[in-house]
């Protein structure tokens, strides 16, 4: 297997793996959006809420909010030994949030809510939460917890966790006249005529669409699209509550743990099936 960084800033990564088969690709990108841990707020305590916003929907907004994620501080609530409902310092934060409109209509932002932990804050300052009319008031306390994105979309790491198979565009050059139409109608900007010569100046931009090989006006097509057999271009976007290369750090340390786990059962399954044979061929005996 063969790992390349195509492109990397602190929200999102490219990269190109060769050598692993569709399955583990996508094993991969699903891991990546349901098994890795984030912080969120799950539980929130209304003191007061005199805005227009249900309850509900103001708990609902604020777990939606991003949390910066420690995951060395923190472990899962259902794997922490206290085991108690509101959570201790290893398995839970407290954030609080206390906003008053006086005489004219605010907005109250992500900002505005205040950690028990520096390190366990909203990823972004102007996320909007709810807007507060004149002595309208919001007075509560929230719970952040680790948790998958299995059991709820607020706890998913990512906005985009996709992959597609790496492209080759092969150009037949005795067919092809360089009539730029293939360039025309790419969305992507993947070729261009330099010298009168059809040049592929972007392939790993290619979206494997086919209209530029359908467009040729040559029979059959001067240009190829093919993608390369077991190799994928990542695409994976943070929520800002871990760095993306983390993120794919982790996903493959639980991938790699849960095969383990699932061929250790498979071993224990074997094993209890030639106890079986050797009970049965025993009793025959026996008989
Ligand atoms: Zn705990």
């Amino acid at each position: 297997m063969e790992v390349k960084i195509l492109h990397k800033d602190d929200k999102k990564l490219h990269f190109q793996v060769n050598g692993i088969s569709t399955p583990v690709a996508n094993a991969l990108r699903r891991t990546i959006i349901n098994e890795v841990p984030t912080m969120a707020i799950d539980e929130v305590v209304i003191i007061e809420n005199s805005s227009v916003m249900y309850d509900e929907v103001l708990a609902h907004r604020l777990g939606l909010v991003p949390l910066k994620t420690d995951l060395d501080t923190f472990i899962l609530p259902e794997e922490c030994k206290c085991q108690s409902e509101l959570g201790c310092n290893k398995c839970s934060v407290s954030l609080t949030l206390n906003a008053e409109a006086s005489d004219s209509i605010r907005t109250v932002y992500s900002r505005e809510l205040r950690s028990d932990n520096p390190d366990v804050t909203p990823i972004n300052d102007k996320i909007p939460i709810v807007k507060l009319a004149p002595s309208q008031k919001i007075k509560l306390e929230a719970y952040a917890r680790l948790g998958h994105g299995s059991k709820h979309a607020k706890w998913q790491p990512v906005s985009v966790s996709s992959y597609k198979h790496v492209p080759e565009i092969i150009v037949n050059r005795r067919k092809c006249d360089a009539c730029g139409q293939c360039v025309e109608i790419c969305p992507k900007g993947v070729l261009d005529i330099k010298d009168k010569r059809l040049e592929v100046v972007a392939e790993e931009k290619c979206t494997l669409c086919d209209d530029c090989e359908v467009i040729c006006p040559k029979t059959p097509s001067a240009i190829k699209i093919k993608n390369v057999k077991n190799a994928f271009i990542f695409n994976v976007e943070s929520t800002g509550a871990l760095p993306p290369e983390q993120i794919v750090i982790e996903a493959t340390k639980i991938l790699r743990k849960k095969s383990k786990d699932f061929a250790e059962q498979i071993n224990q399954l074997k094993i209890a099936k030639v106890k079986k044979k050797t009970k049965k061929v025993k009793t025959k005996k026996k008989k």
